[in-house]
């Protein structure tokens, strides 16, 4: 994979919400118990590439944005002025350590759900375009109020961010002719310079009216994944080889045989997180072939997996895992399984759940010849 090209991000958040009832503006209004912008902060932060973040805000909102922001180690906000335009020129005099190449978004506060897809293609827009910025193709019949209807072949809806080489961006600040600029991009394009609009997702949103807070509740609801799992390895007959279940290291009792360290139940569990997030399983990720993962530390294998699930939007709800063996007992061992588990896993330990079973001296387990493992997981996936 080639290094992410670093980009600058200006939030405008200012604005006072005329179309918004109640006291808090939109943007510090709590949206699945966070505030707008936060949602906003925290998707740009999370972006790879992304060097700088300057926010500015109504200077009656400090307390606000304080609150917003907490924990995030951003540094102070600039103060907005009493246009948009003039606010993110305010910002833009903020950052004037940066280089006339440079690339610099703007970004609505009031859009929470900015994306990485979306900035990288914005990005790649810059190759060979000044300015360029997200936008969806108007599918509704559009009429005015006297009863024209306006033809929307070649109409596009604009969205944020918004991204420029700095030096185009602030020029136009400082050149565009007078005008009611709603947008970086419109003002960028009445100086000339000509605007690649890069297809956006119809649910970057921005919260404008009451309604859009209710659509992108229901849009951070997600949908709940199933993923099973289930793994064998036989007992060793290598002398010494340590039995790990669950990253537990069971000691005194005979060792799995495996290219890993051959937790099983680890293996089995890493499946099924696989599995729910629809990535294969744990021999397409990590292949015995390879001798890098020669007796591996299986929650190696399982921190991948769950990386991957959260690069995807999952957040893990619970793991069910079920140990098959007729010994060890796996009962002594319950409590320091689900530990180590939900530890690796980074959830509440209530959310891990491990069983052990036998089969009754049946069948290969039963035989004493090695430990199946079983696993279940849900996980939900917010994906706007
Ligand atoms: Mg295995």
């Amino acid at each position: 994979m080639t290094k992410s090209k670093q980009f600058h991000t200006l939030i405008v958040a200012g604005g006072t919400g005329v179309r918004f009832p109640g006291a808090t503006p939109k943007q510090y209004l709590p949206l699945a118990g966070k505030p707008v912008l936060r949602h906003a902060l925290e998707n740009l932060m999370k972006i790879e590439g992304m060097a700088s973040l300057v926010v500015v805000i109504h200077p009656d909102h400090a307390a606000l944005y304080d609150q917003a922001a907490m924990g995030l180690g951003l540094k102070a906000p600039c103060m907005g002025s009493d246009t948009r335009k003039s606010s993110v020129y305010n910002g833009l005099k903020s950052l004037s350590y940066l280089k006339n190449e440079d690339i610099i978004l703007v970004h609505d506060a009031a859009r929470p759900f900015v994306d990485k897809t979306s900035v990288a293609a914005l990005i790649e827009a810059l190759e060979t375009h000044e300015a360029a910025t997200l936008a969806v193709p108007v599918s509704d019949t559009l009429r005015r109020e006297n009863g024209d209807q306006v033809n929307r072949e070649g109409l596009w809806s604009v969205q944020t961010p918004q991204a420029f080489r700095f030096g185009v961006l602030k020029k136009a600040h400082e050149t565009a002719p007078p005008g009611s600029y709603t947008d970086d991009a419109g003002l960028v394009a009445a100086t000339g310079v000509n605007v690649k609009l890069v297809q956006g997702p119809k649910n970057n949103i921005k919260i404008t009216v009451p309604d859009d807070l209710k659509i992108a509740e229901s849009l951070l609801a997600g949908e709940n994944r199933t993923g099973i799992g289930f793994d064998v390895h036989a007992f060793s007959d290598e002398p010494g080889r340590k039995l790990m279940l669950c990253g537990v290291h069971i000691a005194g009792a005979r060792g799995l045989a495996g290219h890993s360290d051959a937790d099983v139940a680890m293996h089995a569990l890493t499946d099924a997180l696989l599995g729910a997030i629809g990535e294969g399983d744990i021999g397409l990720h990590f292949p015995p072939s390879n001798p890098k993962y020669k007796d591996m530390d299986s929650r190696v294998f399982l921190v991948a997996a769950c990386e991957m699930m959260k690069d995807r939007g999952g957040t893990l709800q619970n793991a069910d895992i079920t140990i098959i063996c007729e010994e060890p007992k796996i009962s002594p061992y319950r409590s320091t399984m689900q530990a180590k588990i939900a530890e690796i896993l980074k959830i509440e330990a209530s959310r891990v759940n491990i069983k052990g079973t036998t089969t009754e001296g049946l069948g290969f387990t039963g035989r004493g010849e090695g430990i199946a493992a079983q696993a279940i997981v849900t996980v939900k996936i917010v994906k706007p």
